[in-house]
Order: structure tokens, then C-alpha cells, then sequence
């Protein structure tokens, strides 16, 4: 671009320069024309003076002479007029009085043949004629170049046209060209004669020579004799601007070269700090949008200005919704737009907040609530004036619950120590209570024995009849004594961490042992038992006395949930007792892990399912989340253990306890217990157990 800006310059100087020098040429060419048209005009003019002296004057060399001076006193062109003979012999003369003679020292005869031709050529075409130029040394050392014009004199004679004579003007070369053109020359130019070859005849003009020569040639042709003028004019060099135009143009270009350049230095300035800018613009994004703080900028207004992506992704809102928005924020939750509000008026009031920053609750887009933390300081523009504020946002809502974790495991850990206490006062009572029950059961034993005929029917005293019943309780009283001592036993264990035997039990069995116990219970509160149990259900493997606490405990808490007066006084209480076996598919079964009890347990079959049901009330979330906490209940007299000790026990089992809870229409309470395969079981199922009542620690409420 530079480059070529440069030589279009160079371009224009040099074109302006060429027509600057064109002009002077053709000037100069003008001005030669012009000088030969006036020296061609002159002479004939002169010409026809000479004429005139012919037609006016009387013959008579006195008066011819006399006339001829007073014309050579007018021409100073002419050296000398002459009058001579048609055989060229001089009739009168008369020489310029502005010069010497300047024949006189050479003698005329030595020009006779120049005058010769003349006369020759201008007898020839009998009009004036001129001779050729030749050169007469004056007496000085300096010389004039003469030409000869020769006018013949025609008379008219009965033969024709006659010559009668002659006369012969001698023109000085170089006053013909300063008489005839010198008033129109400059000072810088000359003016001369030349020859074909350049040399020249005569010279006028000034010498006042500088570097440039225009020249011009004209040629003067004239009758008998043709003269070259050369013209020569010298000028200054153009110089490097000629004209004002050019001048201009090129300092416009020069101009703009210079703001070209400062233009491109400039842009490379401003390349380079933008290229900074944008370093720093990524920079500052990178880490904005790697932060996990959330940041937002109000401006005085109370309208947010900023926001990075933290904080959109902890609110949920996009930039757009959240921009531009002043109070009430979309992430405020309605219950606390009051308070939040008088905060933000507090703040633009220009009250600053602790530094340490404060806790708040702010709304997701879906609703849901999340605690954050809000460390609010003033925004100082580059001046120094506060032009709004800024928050940085940490959501703490896991630290939250991390807080919570360890509140609960806190409360976990006292329940635990609690329940180790009871656990200790279990054993220290299952441990006093088997002296009694021990006794119980032998005290009606021994009564049974004494009820025994022969002796009794040989007192005759006791109705025979009345014997066969108290036999019969009384032998119910030993069972249950010796029950209640299996469940002092197996409860022992149970927070000894034990481990109990286990045996095969038949579903039925199980159910068959609690049910006596479960009626007397349902009939009370008006409750319709339901059971649903197939006929050929496996056998389980299980510690049978605490699976049966675990229904009883189930089935009894079903009942209690029914025992709402109010709501349900006209809906049918009805528990249900079922039992389903889930055989696994054949490719999923698989020997069970061997575990710690006392005989290796055998292959997983499926899974035997209990379901306990009722038509209760359901169970609220705020309880559903603690059911298992140990010693929650909602029962005045309940101590909140029994659903503890149902999972543990099915859990000891390998199996899982689970509830279905609908509001308002019942609770479904299931668990599972492992059914293995049947070669592998100790061949060892128990008689059916007599129905008894027996109340049990487990059991609560
Ligand atoms: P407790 O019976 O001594 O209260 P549990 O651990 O057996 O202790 O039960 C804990 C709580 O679970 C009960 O207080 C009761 O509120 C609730 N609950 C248990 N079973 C049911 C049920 N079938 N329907 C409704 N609530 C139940």
C-alpha cells in the first residue's frame, strides 16, 4: 500500500514535469513562428519601400541618393542601398549612418558575386530576390553576416517587361532579427540565424543561460535563399512540484501516507490491548465460572445488575429471569417476602451487613427451599463511589445435613446406650422371672399330680368333671410358664447378641401359635382376623419363638392402629394375617453364605412373605420417618421398641421388614425370611404347639 501510494507520487511529479516542459516547448515553437512570420513580413514590407523609392523618384543619382539615406536613416537593418545598371555596375549608393561603411575596407568588388546571385534570382523571377549570406570582417576584429536583397527596376518597353537596373540592399543578419523581432524577445531567450549545420550567423538575445534549453527551428525561406531561426529559451529547472496543484496533491498524498501510517501503528497498539482485554476477559471468566460461590451485584436500586453461573445453577433461575429484577426476588420463598424485604430496604438504606455474613432460606424454581449463607459488601466503582452491592452465596444445605446426620446419630447413640440399659434389665429380669415361672410350672405339675385318680376319685370329694377342667388348665398353665421361659430365654439371647439355634418350622405352625393370643385381642376391639395362606408352603429355617414375637408384635400393633374411636367408628376393622412363598428363579438360587449358627445353613430357595394388614389410619411421613427409631411412639403407654426388635430379629434372619402405607386406609407391614432347600434340613419339626396366651416383654403397648 505504501509502496504504492510512493510511486503513484513519483508518477505525478513526473507527469506534472513533462507537461511543464511540453508547454514551454510549444511555447517556444509559437514564439519561433511568430518571429519568422514577422521577419518574412518586414522584409517584404521593406521590399516594397524599395519599390516605392523606384516608382517615386526621378532618375538622377543627386535625388536618388538623397531619398536612399533618408530610408536608410528609417531601416536600420540596411547596411547600404545601391542603384546599379542591368550589368550591375553602381549608379549611386548610400551607406546606414548608424555604421562605419562597411564595404569600405574589404572593398565592394569583393561581394560582387553574392550580388550577382541575387540580381541572377531576382531577374529570374523579376521580383526581389536574396542572395546567400556571407561574412564581412570589420576593421574591429568583428565581422557582420550580410545578405543581399536585389529588387530588379522592370520598365515596360513595346518588347515587354524590361529590367532597367537594380537596386541592392545589404541587410545585416543581425540587425534584421533586432529591428524585426528583437522588442518581442525575453530576457532568457535567443534568437539567431543558422546554418543547415548549426552554426550560427547571427545572434540576438540575452545569454542569461540556465539549465534547461528549449529550443525551436523555424525555416525562412525566401526568395533565393533560405535561413534557418532558432530559437532558444532557457528555464529553470521545473521544479521537482511544478504547480500549486501538484504541490497540493502531493502533500495531500504525503498527508495521507503519514496518517496511513500512524492509522496502522494505532491499530497495532489497539491489536495488542485488545488482545489483552480478551486474555483478561477469559481469565475472569474462567474463574467466574469455575467458582462454586454464588455471586450476584445490585446496583443502589436494589436491581440486580450481575449474576455468575453458581448462582443461577443454586437457584435454578436462567441469567434472564433473574437480571434487571428488583425486590421481590424469584428465588424468595413467599413466607419470608416480608422480612427479606425490610432487609433489602435496610441495606439500601446503606446500613452494611455483618461481615461475617448471615443465614438465609432462598427458593429454587421448583419451590424447593435451600439454606445459603450471604456475605454482602459494598460495590466501589473505579472512583470510589459506591455504585450498588455485592453477594457471594454458599448453599449450605449440606452442611445441613451433615448437621442433622450427626443430630441423629447423636440420638441414635443414646438410644443405643438406653437400650443397652434395657437390655441389661431384661436379662437381670428374665433372670429373676425364670425362679418363678420355674416354680409355676411345677407347682401345676404337682397339682395335676394330686388331681390324679385314684386318690381323687377315692375322696369322692372333687366332681369328677370339675377335676377333668382344672387338669386342663392347669396343664395350660405349665405350657405357658414354660413359654414365657422360652421368651425370657430367646430374649436373653437376643441382646446377648447370641446366636440361637434354628430349625425348620411350617408356616402354619407359626401362625397356629400366636393366633389364640391375637384373638383374644381382636375380639376385645372388635377386629375380624383374615388369613390367607396356601397349603403347601415350605418349611422356614428360623429361630421360631422370636418370628412368632415378630407377628404377634405386628398383629398387635395393626389392631391398636384400628382402636381409633372417633374416625373409625363405622369402618370395618379387619387384620390381615397372609403368607406367600416366592420361589427364586432356578438360576438365582444359590447356596446361602454360610454364617455363624450352629448348623450350616443350607440352599436359598425363595423367599417366604408375611404380610400383617389393617384398615388403620396409616402412617404420617413425620412417623414413617422414625419407625424403627428405638423408643419412638406415639402411644401414652407404648415404649416404642417393638418395630425396633421386629427388624433386628428379621434382619438376624436374612431377611428385610418393609411397610405400605396408604393414608386413611390401612398399613400393610411385610416381611421376608429365607426358605431353604428341603434335603438339607434337619428333619426335626416340632409338634404343633398348644394355643396359650402369654405376654411377652417384646410385645408393646
Ligand atoms: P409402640 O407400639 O410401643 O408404640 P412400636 O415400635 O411397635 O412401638 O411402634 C412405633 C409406632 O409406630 C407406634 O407408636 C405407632 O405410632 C406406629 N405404628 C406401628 N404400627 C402401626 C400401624 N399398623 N398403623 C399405624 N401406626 C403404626
Amino acid at each position: 500500500m505504501l509502496a504504492l501510494l510512493s510511486a503513484l507520487l513519483v508518477l505525478l511529479v513526473w507527469l506534472a514535469r513533462r507537461f511543464d516542459a511540453d508547454q514551454i516547448q510549444t511555447q517556444v515553437e509559437r514564439d519561433a513562428q511568430a518571429a519568422v512570420s514577422d521577419i518574412r513580413l518586414a522584409l517584404s514590407r521593406n521590399a516594397q519601400t524599395l519599390q516605392a523609392l523606384h516608382n517615386s523618384e526621378q532618375p538622377g543619382a543627386t535625388a536618388w541618393t538623397a531619398s536612399a539615406a533618408r530610408l536608410l536613416r528609417e531601416q536600420r537593418e540596411w547596411l547600404r542601398l545601391e542603384w546599379r545598371n542591368p550589368q550591375l555596375q553602381t549608379l549611386a549608393q548610400a551607406d546606414s549612418p548608424y555604421q562605419l561603411p562597411v564595404f569600405q575596407r574589404l572593398g565592394r568588388a569583393n561581394t560582387q558575386a553574392d550580388v550577382a546571385l541575387a540580381c541572377a534570382a531576382a531577374s529570374r523571377r523579376t521580383g526581389p530576390a536574396y542572395g546567400p549570406s556571407y561574412y564581412v570582417p570589420l576593421a574591429d576584429g568583428m565581422g557582420l553576416e550580410v545578405m543581399e536583397l536585389c529588387l530588379p527596376l522592370l520598365v515596360a518597353s513595346p518588347k515587354g517587361t524590361q529590367i532597367s537596373g537594380y537596386y541592392i540592399a545589404s541587410y545585416s543578419l543581425r540587425q534584421v532579427l533586432t529591428e524585426m523581432v528583437g522588442k518581442q524577445l525575453t530576457r532568457n531567450q535567443e534568437l539567431s540565424f543558422t546554418e543547415a549545420d548549426g552554426a550560427r550567423l547571427a545572434v540576438i538575445g540575452s545569454l542569461e543561460r540556465q539549465s534547461n534549453a528549449f529550443t525551436a527551428r523555424q525555416l525562412l525561406d525566401l526568395p533565393g535563399n533560405t535561413l534557418v531561426l532558432r530559437l532558444q529559451s532557457w528555464r529553470g529547472a521545473p521544479s521537482l512540484f511544478p504547480n500549486v496543484l501538484t504541490a497540493l496533491v502531493s502533500a495531500l498524498v504525503v498527508a495521507l501516507l503519514a496518517v496511513l501510517v500512524l492509522l496502522a501503528r494505532d491499530m497495532r497498539r489497539r491489536l495488542k490491548v485488545e488482545h489483552e482485554l480478551a486474555d483478561a476477559l477469559a481469565f475472569r471468566k474462567a474463574m467466574e465460572d469455575s467458582l462454586v460461590t454464588g455471586l450476584r451485584a445490585r446496583d443502589l436500586q436494589g436491581r440486580i445488575t450481575y449474576v455468575n453461573p453458581a448462582f443461577c445453577q443454586m437457584v435454578g433461575f436462567a441469567p434472564d429471569e433473574l437480571l434487571g429484577h428488583s425486590a421481590p426476588a424469584p428465588y424468595w420463598p413467599p413466607e419470608f417476602m416480608g422480612e427479606y424485604q425490610q432487609r433489602q430496604a435496610v441495606r439500601l438504606a446503606g446500613h452494611a451487613p455483618p461481615r461475617e455474613g448471615h443465614e438465609s432460606v432462598f427458593m429454587r424454581k421448583d419451590g424447593s427451599r435451600f439454606p445459603v449463607l450471604i456475605i454482602e459488601a459494598p460495590l466501589i466503582n473505579a472512583l470510589g463511589k459506591q455504585t450498588g452491592w455485592m453477594s457471594a452465596f454458599l448453599d449450605i444445605s449440606e452442611q445441613r445435613r451433615m448437621e442433622d446426620l450427626a443430630r441423629a446419630t447423636q440420638e441414635r447413640l443414646q438410644a443405643t446406650a438406653r437400650l443397652a440399659t434395657v437390655g441389661e434389665m431384661a436379662s437381670l429380669l428374665s433372670h429373676e422371672l425364670n425362679q418363678p415361672l420355674a416354680s409355676i410350672a411345677s407347682y401345676a405339675h404337682g397339682a395335676m399330680n394330686v388331681l390324679q385318680p385314684p386318690a381323687l376319685l377315692a375322696s369322692a370329694a372333687v366332681d369328677p368333671d370339675m377335676s377333668e377342667a382344672l387338669q386342663v388348665a392347669l396343664r395350660r398353665i405349665a405350657q405357658q410358664a414354660e413359654r414365657a421361659g422360652k421368651v425370657i430365654a430367646s430374649v436373653q439371647d437376643l441382646v446377648r447378641r447370641r446366636e440361637r439355634p434354628r430349625a425348620a418350622v411350617a408356616p402354619p405352625d407359626l401362625l397356629a401359635t400366636i393366633m389364640p393370643l391375637v384373638s383374644l385381642q381382636a375380639r376385645k376391639l372388635r377386629v375380624r382376623v383374615q388369613t390367607d395362606m396356601p397349603a403347601d408352603l415350605p418349611p422356614l429355617w428360623c429361630d421360631r419363638t422370636l418370628v412368632e414375637q415378630v407377628l404377634l408384635n405386628l398383629a398387635r400393633n395393626a389392631m391398636q392402629a384400628m382402636d381409633e374411636p372417633a374416625a373409625y367408628a363405622s369402618r370395618e376393622r379387619v387384620l390381615g394375617l397372609a403368607v406367600a412363598y416366592q420361589p427364586l428363579p432356578s438360576q438365582a438360587r444359590r447356596p446361602a453364605q454360610a454364617n455363624s449358627s450352629a448348623v450350616a445353613a443350607p440352599a436359598l430357595l425363595g423367599w417366604m412373605v408375611f404380610a400383617v394388614s389393617d384398615t388403620g389410619p396409616g402412617i404420617a411421613d413425620a412417623v414413617a420417618s422414625q419407625l424403627y427409631t428405638p423408643f419412638f411412639t406415639t402411644k401414652s403407654e407404648g415404649m416404642g421398641l417393638g418395630l425396633a426388635l421386629c427388624r433386628s430379629v428379621v434382619e438376624q434372619h436374612g431377611g428385610a421388614l418393609e411397610f405400605d402405607s396408604r393414608p386413611g386406609l390401612g398399613t400393610t407391614f411385610r416381611f421376608t425370611l429365607p426358605v431353604h432347600a428341603a434335603g438339607h434340613l434337619p428333619i426335626d419339626l416340632p409338634a404343633q404347639l398348644p394355643p396359650g396366651a402369654v405376654n411377652s416383654v417384646l410385645t408393646s403397648g
